[in-house]
């Protein structure tokens, strides 16, 4: 069996809070963000032996005790997913998998065999920057995406209210500007934990169209801007995490600078592994 194969970190303490985890990253996405770590894999192809893979965690295997699949968009490769996700159950590995949502047959598979621990599931809140793209995905558009992450969503949440899911998490990356798509979001997603994760725009600049300030803040036009657009600070994320709270989830924010807190409101911050 092949994989198209994207990357391969053996030793990692960010990706799992709590976890040193080794991970393998799947190439190919049918979505193109504005924000992706990862454009390089995003097209492309990589074929590699399963048995390659195999041997990479077995080497990595005694620094680690997880395993999180990531690409480029793993669930786009059900076989060598579900594959190699069985490889690692047999060691003993805990499995974590971050999807953005759009293949939820893969991951009903991947819950029905009880074979992924924790699925961090990133929700496009928006789809500006998402219009480029193409190996077979060229026609998607958002009703496409919403159906499909919608359905990944209740696969997910169902299988973490019946005991077969130990970790669900939905990732909102927040910008300038889609604050009130995020809130309208996040009323119709379930109780589960949210990361309000700070975006950081880097392929795809879109002409500015939004009001001129927000929270009473100007906003910079990006021709003002040289470089990255200036991201949303915690304290923006911050606020937006207040007006969820009702909500009485868990949230956490994730920055480039203060890492992955849990927001606790007036109760101060913690690291999330102290949760
Ligand atoms: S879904 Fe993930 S891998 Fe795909 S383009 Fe977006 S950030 Fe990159």
């Amino acid at each position: 069996m092949k994989v198209n194969y994207g990357g391969f970190v053996d030793l990692s303490t960010k990706d799992w809070p709590g976890r040193a985890v080794c991970t393998v990253f799947f190439r190919g996405c049918p979505l193109r963000c504005s924000y992706c770590h990862n454009a390089t894999i995003q097209i492309g192809r990589d074929e590699r032996e399963i048995d390659e893979i195999i041997a990479m965690i077995d080497e990595a295997r005694h620094l680690v005790s997880g395993i999180i699949f990531s690409g480029g968009e793993p669930t786009m490769q059900p076989e060598p997913l579900c594959a190699l996700a069985r490889v690692a159950k047999e060691r003993g590995l805990l499995v974590g998998l971050q999807t953005n949502g759009f293949f939820p047959d893969t991951l009903n598979l991947l819950i029905k065999e009880r074979l992924v621990d924790r699925i961090a599931l990133d929700y496009k809140t928006r789809w500006e920057g998402y219009s480029k793209r193409w190996e077979g995905y060229a026609g998607t558009c958002e009703a496409d995406y919403s159906r499909q992450v919608r359905r990944s969503i209740a696969i997910c949440e169902d299988a973490r209210m019946s005991g077969k899911l130990p970790e669900f998490e939905i990732v909102l990356t927040i910008f300038w500007g889609n604050e009130r798509e995020i809130l309208e979001i996040a009323n119709h997603l379930p109780r589960g934990n949210l990361v309000l994760q700070q975006g950081v725009h880097k392929r795809f600049w879109k002409e500015w169209t939004g009001p001129g300030t927000v929270n009473g803040n100007a906003r910079i036009h990006e021709n003002q801007v040289s470089g990255e657009r200036v991201p949303l600070t915690y304290e923006d994320l911050a606020r937006i995490a207040e007006s969820m709270k009702r909500l009485g989830r868990i949230i956490k924010i994730r920055t480039r600078n203060g890492g992955e807190v849990v927001y606790e409101s007036d109760r101060g911050r913690w690291p999330a592994c102290q949760r």
